[in-house]
């Protein structure tokens, strides 16, 4: 059999364009039935999808599981459960000055929707955006990231299979396909990955005046300050910090503790990473690798002149970066006004970017308040996590602080809140999905109104103006 010619871009998206306008994405139960579809490829295979994730990231298959399949069936039976209810037309009210009228608001599709996504969960990362989009009633493009080979493969040879109807289009590639795809008029783009490429999205989607989400990253903070909880506390910090080997773009990215509780904080996360990864956590199979030579030289760089309390081993050819913990000398107020601790003047190279990997700096800082300070002075993170037997101390940080969320004694959980939404604020994103979040992110929300001929109360604002007629309409408005 010769292999089917690859469809150049503008193909692929002309023909996502011409399977929407011939209407085939909207039926509700179209939607239903494509996200039984992406069910189906999930489940039915699973060993292939371990496999992959084993390949180009280490992922055990109950980490891949846990974070990257099970979330996405979470997001599709949700969607599934409540897509009849989003879709139903909603009643809205009409003003006196309108009377006699109707209106309702109306969900509907936008078209072809373009997803981005990075290498770090290759699977959860573009099919959880994708649930939304179906659910909408939208027909996708997928761009999976070039640097998950493994996983990109797999997904390109199975949605062929699965929306067989074309509903669904994948393009493989890196930064030359994704210009290309980026060319073309998209009805929204969903673009998860980093900063600077997501200006690079956002200045494509402009030409078109295409809307996008755009699901960025930051550094993370977390406050840490339960002496009655350590160890429950600093395991929950550990697991949320070196899962995936810390390439999660919600990972605790660096530490703030008071100078005298630092030695005790060490000491709970060192216990926890042994008794989560052993004590080589290089022979654990649930240890995750650097996804490559370029991210694990940046890493390993991070860690020159540091002060190393746990972990630092590594390893080039295995991509192996131990679960690592630095204490890092933060100034404090005294330190000066004019240094700051955080962004692309800190003193510290692990405070001036977003580590994406295995090392945690735990800071030195006196008090709440001033890692409210601290949190304040640069930009606003994805999230923010506090660890505190203090409602007072909770609440500091919920109404001084901005972030795209704040999880108390926890890290990450939140992903997987399906039915809250999921974004960034400032420079860790615009916009937000998961739930009905992402229906309203993918939807237009259409207003209808119907003002009956008869009963012409609408004559009152049409020439000739008398002062009469003008006093009724400001009175009825
Ligand atoms: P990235 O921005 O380098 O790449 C993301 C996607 O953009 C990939 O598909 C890639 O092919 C494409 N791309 C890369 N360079 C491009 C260019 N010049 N022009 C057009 N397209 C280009 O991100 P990454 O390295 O894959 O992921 C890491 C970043 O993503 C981190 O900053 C992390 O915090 C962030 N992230 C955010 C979330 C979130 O949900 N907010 C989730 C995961 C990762």
């Amino acid at each position: 059999m010769t292999p089917q010619p690859v469809p150049t871009v503008p193909q692929t998206v002309a023909d996502a364009r011409h399977l929407f306008d011939a209407g085939r994405t909207r039926p509700i139960a179209a939607r239903a039935g494509r996200l039984r579809a992406l069910r189906a490829l999930l489940t039915e295979n699973q060993p292939a999808f371990e496999a992959a994730l084993w390949q180009d990231l280490h992922k055990s298959a109950g980490e891949a599981q846990l974070t990257e399949l099970n979330v996405t069936l979470a997001e599709i039976d949700h969607a599934l459960r409540h897509l009849r209810r989003w879709a139903r037309p909603r009643r809205g009210p009409v003003p006196a000055a309108l009377w006699p009228a109707r209106a309702r608001t109306v969900s509907e599709p936008l078209g072809v929707v373009l997803v981005i996504a990075p290498w770090n969960y290759p699977v959860q990362l573009l099919l959880n955006p994708l649930v939304g989009v179906l659910a909408a009633g939208n027909a996708a493009v997928l761009k999976p990231s070039e640097l998950a080979p493994a996983t990109s493969a797999l997904i390109a040879r199975l949605v062929p299979r699965y929306f067989a109807d074309g509903a669904v289009r994948v393009v493989e590639g890196g930064v030359p396909e994704t210009t290309e795809l980026l060319l073309q008029r998209f009805d929204h783009i969903v673009f998860t990955g980093s900063g600077t490429v997501g200006r690079i999205v956002m200045r494509a989607a402009a030409e078109h005046l295409t809307p996008v989400t755009l699901e960025l990253g930051g550094k993370s903070p977390v406050w840490f300050d339960d002496d009655a909880h350590l160890h429950q506390a600093a395991r929950r910090l550990a697991w949320a910090k070196f899962t995936n080997a810390g390439q999660t773009c919600v990972a605790p990215d660096y530490v703030m503790t008071t100078p005298d509780r630092i030695p005790a904080l060490v000491d709970a996360l060192h216990r926890a990473i042994t008794d989560m990864w052993g004590a080589d956590p290089r022979t654990s199979g649930d240890y995750g690798r650097i996804v490559n030579e370029r991210q694990f030289d940046r890493l390993t760089a991070l860690l020159r002149g540091t002060e190393v309390a746990i972990g630092g081993e590594h390893d080039r050819a295995d991509r192996y970066l131990a679960p690592t913990v630095v204490t890092v000398p933060a100034p404090g107020p005294d330190s000066g006004p004019a240094r700051p601790v955080l962004g692309p003047e800190a003193p510290h190279p692990l405070l001036r970017e977003e580590i994406f990997g295995p090392v945690l700096p735990i800071l030195a800082v006196n008090s709440a308040e001033r890692a409210a300070q601290v949190i304040n002075s640069w930009d606003k993170p994805l999230a923010l996590y506090v660890f505190t037997s203090s409602a007072r101390t909770r609440r500091l940080f919920e109404q001084q602080t901005s972030s795209g969320a704040v999880v108390h004694d926890a890290g990450l959980i939140h992903v997987a809140a399906t039915g809250l939404p999921f974004g960034g604020v400032g420079a860790s994103g615009i916009g937000s999905y998961h739930g009905v979040y992402s229906w309203r992110a993918f939807s237009h929300l259409k207003p209808v109104v119907h003002k009956p001929l008869l009963m012409d109360t609408l004559r009152l604002a049409q020439p000739p103006f008398t002062r009469r007629r003008l006093g009724l309409v400001k009175r009825l408005m």
